[in-house]
């Protein structure tokens, strides 16, 4: 609704605009433009979705709560985790016992991949948890390891400002278009996206 909103806005103003052109060329000219728009927000319902989320982890280094499972899990989980580290993104996730931000698999019944929820203040978020759903994954993975990497990837990237299906051409992770069996590293778009905001 409010990228419906805004494009209305914006057709007011070209309205305004050509009205020292003729109406007539206005007319065509919007006519053209809305079938356009159509086109667009039915080829992607997510075309006009932002880059960032309102709030992100206030500081470089963000601690996440220290995780134990089975090499199935915790070798793609932990290659998730070095994606971001060693990306040049200038933040680093530093795992510590002692840490509330928390990261579970398990059998959830809802039918997303993972789920990064978010407990914040203003601008800042305070705490988070991450659940990478192992019913759904392991129902649609053709490459399990690279399933799990490029789901975890794209959570950590909700706690670091990202928000999901960024307005770009450009490959991201934040996509839920991407292709998880391929795409298991953030993109050059998600890194600089991230090292604007640290
Ligand atoms: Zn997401």
């Amino acid at each position: 609704m409010l990228s419906l909103m805004y494009l209305h806005r914006g057709l007011n103003k070209i309205v305004k605009n050509n009205l020292n052109g003729g109406i007539s060329m206005a007319r065509k000219f919007i006519t053209s433009l809305t079938v356009l728009l159509v086109l667009l927000m039915v080829s992607s319902g997510t075309i006009y979705a932002a880059t960032y989320l309102g709030y992100g982890w206030p500081s470089k280094t963000i601690p996440i709560k220290t995780y134990s499972y089975n090499d199935r899990w915790q070798i793609p989980m932990n290659a998730a985790v070095s994606s971001w580290n060693n990306a040049g993104a200038k933040i680093k996730f530093n795992k510590s016992s002692s840490s509330s931000n928390t990261i579970t698999a398990a059998q959830y019944s809802y039918t997303d991949y993972g789920r990064n929820y978010a407990t914040y203040s203003g601008k800042n978020l305070k705490s988070f948890r991450i659940e990478l759903n192992s019913r759904t994954i392991s129902a649609d993975a053709k490459n399990f390891l690279n399933f799990v990497q490029s789901t975890f990837v794209h959570e950590l990237g909700h706690s670091i400002w990202l928000a999901d299906n960024p307005s770009t051409s450009s490959a991201s992770i934040m996509k839920h278009s991407r292709n998880r069996n391929t795409m298991i590293k953030p993109q050059t778009f998600d890194i600089n996206n991230v090292k604007a905001k640290y």
